[in-house]
């Protein structure tokens, strides 16, 4: 893994509709999905796409600069990892999310934060002292060995499920956003995940599709369903058809009819 240490100038960024900001600790991502749309950043610093995971840059001085934004800003919504994963390993060592978390929990900044790692446990502390907070899981099955294939390095989706249940029984809200549903794959398991989330007690269950098949994604994904054989591939490509996502939202609109869960769709 190549570490890169960076100071930055600023940290929050402003959506483009502007009603809310984004934060991401990290450039790059080690979990390394094979689906990440993010991997298009690699352009940005001359990397190729088959490098994504491998590098990681850390914004060595974020606190420093978060510190001062937070008191120009003054309040709004912070979605925390939209382009890299708030605890992907390096967190460990760096604790860029950490100091994060704890400039934000003395503001009147909401969160909302999106990770595939169980080390999210660890912030519990600073989670429960947030009014408000909201952590996402984002799982695309339940099969740890299939997951593997797709998401290499990020934890396994029941070390994922486990840390939201011990987020849960600290009553910090927390959800599951199916993401991405890979055609053939996530579909198998789809209706176990939504009566699983509501088994266990998760507040919201959100949606997402599998994005940018045909584009600079689409040839890593279209090798790994190779493997899977004929049936895997022909839902892939499927997938890119203007029905899928109709039927697909009708499917999960009938999975979910009577669950006492809120559910959202992201597409
Ligand atoms: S965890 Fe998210 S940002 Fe990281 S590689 Fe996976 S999809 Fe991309």
């Amino acid at each position: 893994m190549e570490v890169i240490l960076k100071k930055i100038g600023s940290l929050l960024n402003r959506s483009s509709g502007g009603n809310f900001f984004t934060l991401n600790p990290y450039v790059g991502c080690e979990h390394s999905c094979r689906y990440c749309y993010s991997v298009y950043i690699s352009r940005w610093r001359r990397r190729k796409i088959e490098e994504w995971g491998s590098w990681v840059e850390v914004k060595l001085n974020a606190g420093e600069i978060l510190k001062k934004e937070v008191r120009k800003y003054k309040k709004g919504h912070i979605f925390i990892s939209t382009v890299c994963d708030a605890y992907q390993p390096i967190e460990e060592l760096y604790q860029i999310t950490r100091d994060c978390l704890s400039l934000l929990i003395e503001t009147d900044f909401s969160l909302f934060l999106l990770t595939k790692s169980a080390r999210v446990a660890r912030d519990i502390d600073l989670l429960v002292k947030h009014p408000n907070v909201k952590v996402c899981f984002s799982i695309t099955m339940l099969n740890d060995e299939i997951a593997k294939v797709f998401e290499p390095y990020a934890s396994s989706p029941s070390q994922r499920i486990q840390a939201g249940l011990k987020l849960k029984e600290k009553e910090i809200e927390t959800g599951i956003l199916i993401n991405p549903i890979l055609p053939f794959f996530t579909e198998r398991e789809l209706e176990n995940l939504v009566s699983q989330a509501e088994k266990l007690g998760f507040d919201f269950l959100g949606f997402d599709t599998l994005h940018y098949i045909d584009s600079f994604v689409g040839g890593r994904i279209k090798k790994l369903y190779g493997q899977f054989g004929k049936e895997a591939l022909e839902r892939l490509e499927y997938a890119k058809s203007p029905e899928y996502e109709t039927e697909l939202r009708e499917w999960i609109k009938e999975i979910t009819k009577g669950v006492r869960i809120k559910c959202e769709f992201n597409f």
